[in-house]
């Protein structure tokens, strides 16, 4: 069988994913891969802050990012 990466951390696993996680390589990727990361460790813990994007940007004023020669 040919050699497959596991979908979460890329580890190269050689001979195709075995074993009850696959496709992936441990218990620990697959449940990343599931959304168990939003429960724990791997939280997100630098909110976006959405109000600078909405109402803090009035037409025209982000033109000049947008244009970098000028
Ligand atoms: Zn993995």
């Amino acid at each position: 069988m040919a050699d497959a990466k596991c979908p979460t951390c890329k580890k190269v696993m050689v001979g195709g994913p075995t074993g009850p996680h696959k496709p992936f390589c441990s218990e620990r990727c697959r449940s990343i891969d599931l959304g168990g990361w939003l429960d724990g460790a791997y939280r997100i813990s630098a909110p976006v802050e959405e109000e600078d994007l909405d109402e803090g940007m009035p037409e025209g004023a982000g033109t000049s990012k947008d244009d970098p020669a000028n």
